[in-house]
Formats: C-alpha cells, structure tokens, sequence
C-alpha cells in the first residue's frame, strides 16, 4: 500500500496505572481517553486486576524491576509529552513513580488511587504516606474527597473545606491539586463541585449532578483527559477546564455494560 499523507506525530502520554479487565477504569480508561483526546497512549502497567462491573476477584502487583523496565523502554524510546499515574499498589511502587516522574521533564497528573467504587482495595494502606514523596512531583494532584483526607488530614465536606486540603496538597509540593467533589455538598443546589488551588489561585468548577451510579472509571478518565491536554501543550487551568467539561459528559452518557453499575463514557 502506498502512503499518500504525511505521517503524524501525536503527543505521548505515558499512563503509569493498573489494568482493568472490565475495562471500565485503569490502563484500558486510560487509553480510550489518551487516543480519543489526540494523543498517543504508552503504558507501564503496576498492577493486573481480574474485575467486571459486579467487583474486583483478585489483583497481581508485577515486580518493581518489571514496572521500572516498561517505564525505560517507552522513555527511551518516545519524547514523552505528559504522564499520569493511578492505581499504584504499594508503597514500593509509589516510590519508585516518584522516582521516575523525578526524572520526566514533562508535566504529571498524579490521580491517588485508593479504593474502587466498588469498595476493593488498591492501594495498600502502609502506602498511603509513601504519598507525600510523588505529590512533591506532581504537576497537578487529582483526589477525591476520600482521598484528600486521607492525604492531609483535612475531610473536604464542603467548598472551603475542599480548598484548604488543596492548598494544604500545595503546601507538600505539588504545583496543583484538583479536590473532586463527586461527594461533596454544595447545599440545597445539585451541583458537583470540583476546586482547583494553583500558586495563583483557586477555581471552582460546577456541574450538575448526574443521577447515576455508573461511574466507574471516573477518575481515570479526568485525570487523562486532563493529561493529554497538558501534553497538547495546554497550561493546568485550560486542562482542567476541558478535562471537568470532559467528565461531566463522560457521565451523562454513561455505558450500561455488565450487570454491575456501568462505567463513564471514555470517548464522548
Ligand atoms: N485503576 C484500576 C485498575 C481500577 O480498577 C480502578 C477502579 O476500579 C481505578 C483505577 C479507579 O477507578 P476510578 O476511575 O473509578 O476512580
């Protein structure tokens, strides 16, 4: 076959994160939301989970030298644009991320995993302090309410109290942090408010509140798509505008798959 178009090099983004089965969340989230926002996903895989929509059966954490050398070969190989991490497993792997988007001159968005929708564990809890070493990298950190307690001690139930976690997640190091509030209250409206602190300020986001419990895949989605606008070469207020509108849609029309709750829709 003759090629008659130039080829095209879109952006990297590497996805440093756990595989989902179900495909719902994790690397295949991931992915879907890297390759429908115009870039090119490269992976390291931390962890292989056997999950469908009803739950997680069981999780295999693959070695660190493993983790390390899927990260050699795609930094080697490809000027990566923009990395994102998710489901990290264990303190071990937390560091050595840390290590590695030390060492990426590229903008990261860390999404803490913690626990999964449905309730299953994916971070270990003696790793959740080994934290505080990756925020210090992150260019932009996106927790979840439960997530930013347990990260600053700080349990956001409302928008001011969102805004000092973040600044606090400011405060360890990060350059951002985006306090996502799938949970939190924004008194009798029914808007979901996500708050941005950056060194220049706070921005809070509003959108409605999607009556669904077909999330699943959330957070990997924003935290993608904010990802690969970053490695379109937007700033983190841009990105996290377009990454939130993203999401807000990506739930509206979510996916009825399985027989569990669905997931978010990865490529709307
Ligand atoms: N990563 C993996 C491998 C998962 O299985 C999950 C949830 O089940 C997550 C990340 C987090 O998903 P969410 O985007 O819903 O926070």
């Amino acid at each position: 076959m003759t090629r008659r178009d130039a080829p095209v090099s879109p952006p990297v983004v590497l996805t440093i994160a756990g595989s989902d089965s179900g495909g719902g969340a994790g690397i295949q989230a991931d992915l879907k939301t890297i390759e429908a926002g115009g870039a090119f996903g490269t992976t390291a895989i931390t962890s292989v989970t056997a999950q469908n929509t009803t739950g997680v059966e069981s999780t295999h954490v693959l070695p660190t030298d493993e983790i390390d050398a899927q990260c050699d070969a795609v930094v080697s190989d490809f000027d990566v644009a923009a990395v994102k991490t998710g489901m990290l497993a264990t303190a071990e792997v937390v560091e050595l991320v840390a290590d590695r988007v030390r060492a990426v001159a590229a903008p990261a968005v860390v999404d803490p995993v913690m626990v999964a929708a449905s309730g299953d564990r994916l971070l270990a809890s003696e790793a959740e302090s080994a934290y505080e070493a990756l925020i210090a990298e992150a260019t932009l950190v996106t927790p979840n309410a439960d997530e930013a307690a347990v990260l600053t001690g700080i349990d956001p139930d409302s928008e001011s109290e969102a805004r000092e976690a973040g600044e606090r997640l400011v405060e360890l190091g990060a350059d951002a942090a985006l306090v996502k509030g799938g949970h939190i209250a924004d008194g009798e409206s029914a808007d979901v408010l996500d708050v941005l602190v950056t060194a220049d300020g706070v921005e809070t986001f509003r959108h409605p509140r999607v009556d669904t419990d077909a999330t699943h895949g959330s957070g990997c989605t924003l935290s993608s798509a904010i990802a690969t606008r970053l490695a379109h070469g937007d700033d983190v207020e841009a990105a996290v505008a377009a990454g939130v509108d993203l999401l807000a849609r990506a739930v509206r029309y979510n996916l009825d798959m399985g027989e569990g709750p669905g997931a978010v829709h990865h490529a709307v």
